[in-house]
């Protein structure tokens, strides 16, 4: 088991720079482009706390890390990782040979997560916007997870 530590979440203008944005604008709220949905200049991204909403697709999160599972389509804790923001602590799991399930919180946050990701792709589509390939690997990984949790609770059951 590891442990989140939100204090060694990367400065929010510095992450959001590092992944290739350009951050417009003076003050808290900064404006960039918004790659998912490519949007010119639609993501509004506060500089303090880290939240960003994009105001044509709806996409947001309450900080850099919500954005970096979004943007890279990683779970919690890999993303935390990749951030920096998780320490692996050297306690062994209790039933190493048996992967840990998804609480039902955890499994509902990942079904609504997906959700959203299609909600936005239909968004797209019925304004015209045709899916990319990018778009429909996404969306074929979001149909997957769904499966798979599907089965997982079957299993639980
Ligand atoms: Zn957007």
């Amino acid at each position: 088991m590891g442990e989140f530590i939100r204090d060694r979440l990367p400065d929010p203008a510095d992450y959001f720079e590092g992944q290739g944005l350009v951050l417009i604008g003076r003050g808290k709220w900064r404006t960039a482009r918004c790659d998912f949905h490519g949007g010119s200049d639609s993501l509004r991204i506060n500089t303090e706390s880290g939240g960003w909403c994009c105001m044509a697709c709806g996409a947001h999160g309450g900080d850099v890390l919500a954005f970096h599972m979004q943007a890279r389509g990683l779970e919690f804790v890999e993303a935390a990782r990749e951030l920096g923001a998780y320490v692996e602590g050297n306690k062994p799991h209790r039933s190493p040979a048996k992967p840990a399930g998804l609480s039902p919180r955890m499994a509902l946050e990942v079904l609504a997560f997906e959700a959203l990701t299609v909600a936005v792709a239909a968004g797209n589509l019925a304004q015209g916007v045709a899916l990319t390939d990018n778009d429909r690997q996404r969306l074929t990984l979001a149909a997957g997870r769904i499966n798979l949790l599907a089965e997982g609770v079957l299993l639980c059951a």
